[in-house]
This record gives structure tokens, sequence and C-alpha cells, in this order.
């Protein structure tokens, strides 16, 4: 068998000799070139013959960084593993790499966690792209150009931090995992999984639009365009000064209007409850543009609206943070907000005398809209 691997130092090298042996191949073949041509093939062979290409071709970079992640999931992770008896112990380098050895791990070398993560890593790729194309419908405000790809990037990674630390805020999952799938168009009957159509108002899917740009569509109306979003909007510039503007950006990304004081801590409970509330909003609204019986004429879109708007703004927004305020569960990160804080505000609950306890407590309330009252408790 020839040694070809003092030839080659590294996976360039590789290649390079294997279009140079295939071009000898072709003009001057000799039994050497053959065996060697035929060795070096084998040991390539271990790769996709889409990346093998790519790589040869400068003009492919991009696609190479991508066939890169291929390669990673379905040649390293597979072999992945623990020291177990039953695993064989690794090739020498001069056996034939076809199937790959299995890479032995150490748990010092790769925890569990970090396995998971790249195991997760198409997952995560997707959901990545799928914010991206989130934050870049919520930067875009028609008439004004597209952002740039930069500014998403960055719009994106901000979203992401704010995410982390309202996933650490004690509350119901269920108005998490709404915002959740609010990021990756997730959400059912608002665009989710690319099933689009007329919304109950009146609003239909661009015509000639394609099935994910229509679903991005229904999903940018549902939840800014549509009466029933606005009437949700109209409640969160109730507890806002006259001259404060609340943009699509500022609710979907969680970042809070710039200068009015609001905490981001806060103002990410807020646009959560207000995600929520109209994705609850939008079901009476449904429910009603069915009608209740077929002897009972359908109602109007303008209506079905009030329906909506009436169950979003009057019941569901106010009554999600009147239920977060229940659970009197303050961040220590929120003791700063004080008693005028919009929305939410906190006190320093005094400490009874002779208490064994003298640690400040704050108690969270609700910064309630004047003559506007509501039930204490939310029954979903
Ligand atoms: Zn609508």
């Amino acid at each position: 068998m020839p040694q070809i691997r003092p030839l080659i130092s590294d996976l360039a090298s590789a290649l390079r000799l294997h279009s140079a042996l295939l071009l000898r191949l072709q003009t001057a073949p000799t039994l050497h070139i053959v065996a060697l041509f035929a060795h070096l093939t084998s040991l390539l062979s271990i790769f996709p013959s889409a990346w093998l290409a790519f790589h040869r071709s400068p003009g492919n970079l991009p696609a190479v960084t991508a066939a890169l992640t291929d390669i990673a999931h379905r040649y390293i992770v597979a072999c992945l593993g623990w020291p177990s008896p039953r695993l064989p112990p690794l090739l020498p380098t001069s056996q034939p790499m076809r199937p790959p050895p299995p890479i032995v791990l150490t748990a010092a070398t790769l925890s569990v966690r970090s396995a998971t993560a790249i195991q997760l890593l198409p997952s995560f790729l997707a959901q990545r792209s799928a914010r991206l194309a989130f934050a870049s419908c919520a930067l875009t405000s028609p008439p004004c150009s597209p952002p740039s790809p930069a500014a998403i990037s960055a719009a994106t990674g901000a979203m992401e931090l704010s995410m982390t630390s309202l996933w650490r805020v004690k509350w119901d999952n269920r108005y998490k995992d709404t915002f959740w799938r609010f990021t990756v168009n997730g959400l059912r009957a608002a665009g989710g999984h690319d099933i689009s159509f007329p919304c109950s108002c009146g609003w239909h899917p661009p015509a000639l639009s394609s099935g994910p740009a229509k679903a991005l569509a229904m999903r940018a109306h549902c939840f800014w365009e549509c009466p029933v979003a606005q009437a949700v909007l109209l409640e969160v510039h109730r507890a806002l000064p006259p001259h404060v503007t609340v943009s699509k950006s500022h609710l979907w990304l969680l970042q809070p209007p710039v200068g009015r004081g609001l905490h981001p801590e806060v103002w990410a409970v807020v646009a959560m409850a207000a995600i929520h509330a109209v994705t609850r909003g939008r079901g009476p609204m449904w429910s009603a543009s069915l009608g209740s019986s077929a002897s009972t004429p359908p109602l109007s879109p303008a209506e079905l609206v009030r329906v909506g708007s009436r169950a979003a703004q009057a019941c569901w927004f106010w009554c999600l943070l009147q239920d977060f305020v229940n659970l009197q569960s303050v961040p220590l990160s929120w003791a700063s907000i004080g008693r005028h804080h919009p929305f939410l505000n906190v006190i320093l609950t005094p400490i009874p005398p002779g208490a064994v306890d003298n640690a400040p407590k704050y108690t969270l309330r609700l910064t309630l809209p004047v003559s506007l009252t509501l039930p204490i408790t939310l029954d979903d």
C-alpha cells in the first residue's frame, strides 16, 4: 500500500493531491498512481461528495460552511460516546476510515449539556433563522427602507437576552410559551406552521405571495395591524404619558421605548402579557364568527372586532398583569422601580417591630388606569 500519509498534512493538501492524481490517472496512469488514487479516494470518502465538491471551489465558501455543519451532525455527533466496555478502541490511523471510528469522550471533555447542544444544533439554527425573520418584520415599518442585516442581528440578540431574563421571572409558563412560539411563527391561527387564512376582521393574506410569506403576513396582521391587537396597544398606551409612542419593535422585541424610565424587565412582562392578550382576544372573535346556531345570523366584521377587542383589552391584558401581581414574586432587580412606575410598581413593605427577619421585603402592585376595576383572579 503506498504511503501517502507523509504527503498530506491536512484536508486541503489531500484534496489537491487527489486532483493531481486524477489528472495523472487520465494522462499517464501507472500502477502506483492507480493504487495511490484508490487509497486516497477511500480516505476522502468519509466526507459527503457535495462537501468535497464545494471545498474544491473557492467560490462556494458560504456553502462549505453549511456543509461543515452537516458534517458535524452526520459524522461527528453520530460517533460521540462515553467510555464503555462495549465500544471498540480507537482504530489505528493506518486502517481504513469507513465507517468512522467512535470518538470516545470523557466527562472532562464533553458534558451532557454541551453534547445535547451539539445534537440540537440544527434546531437552534432553524430557531435563529426564524427569529431573524421575526426581528426583520418587527423592525420593518413602511414606507421606511428595510433594516440592515446588522440591525436585524443586533435586535435579535437583544431580544434573546431579554427572553433569557424573562424566563427567570416566576409566572405561568403558558404566557412564556405563547411568546416563545410567537418569535418563531409557531402560533396556530396566526400564521403558525405556514398556515394562513383570512382574519375574522375582514383582512385577507396577500394574494400573490407564497405560503410562508402569507403566514408571516398573517402574523404581522394578527399581532399588530388587526383591530384586536390595536385594542391591546391602546391599553398599553393608557398606562404611558400621552407623548410616548409604542412601536411594533418595542412590543415584539421586548425593548422599552428609550428614555421613558421603563424598567426593561417590567416592560418584557408587559409585552409578553400584551401578546398573550391578543391571542385570547382572537379566540372569542373566531368563535363569534362561526355563529352560535344555524338560526343566528353571522356577525359583521365590525361586530366581530368589537367582540375580540373587548375580550383582549377589558379582560386579558390587565387581568394578566393582575394575575402576575397576585403571585408577589418580585425579582430583586425590580426593587428600584418605585411606586410610580407605569403598569407595575413596588413599595417597600414595613417591617413589624420585633420581627426576626429584618431583610427588606417588597410588595408588587398594579398601576391600574383610573376608572378601571378588575376581577381579582384570572380564570383561563
Ligand atoms: Zn384581523
